[in-house]
């Protein structure tokens, strides 16, 4: 298939890449209830690599362009990419961000929520309940016959009336087939962006936001993406299937 190439999904992968997408929900869910102050990132990994192995199901992220775990774990300032070490302890007050991806049966599904160590400020827990939010209204978008930029234009709308923003250089994606396929799901645009959304597509929507400027930069271990002004960020995911009866989530429970 061609570069840029928008694959549409038969009902039977769709179906497959929700049952993927199950599977990817309960480990995400049952690595994030381990966070908690005094844990390290590297933990978090070897434990949802430990639920991998034990569903028979392989981590879509280890290995994609030589990423050395299953989990990402992005701390703080940390927007997306984060690397688990042994040597990162979470502390009070720290949100991380779980972006974790599953190939079942030979399809992917990808996706990301954003986890409180401890209690955390009011800012991030608004920040956090924002960017939810933000993803939950830019999948209401993702039906046939919209633009994708729909989706962006919701998820812009309801994280910069908050007065936070959205990291432009970062955006969601087609999935399936492979971890990234086209077509680009930013999340900044206009309803008229992009191309429009048929029945079969299935892409991930991902709102990464910051409390401060969008601007981003990528640490010396060449994976890290944080935010240039060093504020805080969050990060949420979902994989979806665009179908005739509407978006249909397929990381969730
Ligand atoms: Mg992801
Ligand atoms: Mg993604």
């Amino acid at each position: 298939m061609a570069k840029g190439e928008i694959y549409i999904k038969s009902a039977e992968e769709i179906r497959l890449l929700r049952e993927g997408g199950k599977i990817l929900y309960e480990i995400l869910h049952k690595t994030a209830g381990k966070v908690r102050a005094g844990v390290s990132t590297g933990e978090l990994n070897e434990y949802a690599e430990m639920l991998l192995a034990g569903r028979g199901v392989r981590g879509a992220f280890k290995g994609y362009h030589a990423f050395p775990a299953a989990l990402c774990t992005s701390v703080n300032e940390a927007c997306v990419h984060g690397i688990p070490s042994f040597d990162f302890i979470l502390k009070e007050g720290d949100i991380i961000g779980l972006d974790f991806g599953v190939v079942y049966e030979g399809l992917i599904t990808d996706s990301a929520i954003t986890v409180a160590v401890g209690q955390v400020s009011s800012d991030l827990q608004h920040l956090m309940r924002t960017t939810k939010q933000a993803l939950q209204e830019g999948i209401k978008e993702a039906r046939v016959g919209n633009r994708v930029g729909a989706i962006s234009a919701a998820v812009q709308k309801i994280v910069e009336r908050q007065g936070y923003h959205c990291v432009r250089d970062l955006i969601g994606h087609g999935v399936g087939y492979e971890v990234h396929e086209a077509p680009e799901v930013h999340n900044v645009g206009k309803k008229s962006d992009g191309p429009e959304l048929r029945e079969g597509m299935v892409i991930a929507i991902e709102p990464i936001t910051t409390i401060g400027d969008w601007k981003v930069r990528t640490l010396k271990d060449n994976w890290t993406v944080v935010t240039a002004d060093g504020s805080m960020s969050a990060h949420y995911e979902h994989s979806v299937a665009i179908t005739k009866e509407g978006p249909v989530v397929l990381t969730g429970e």
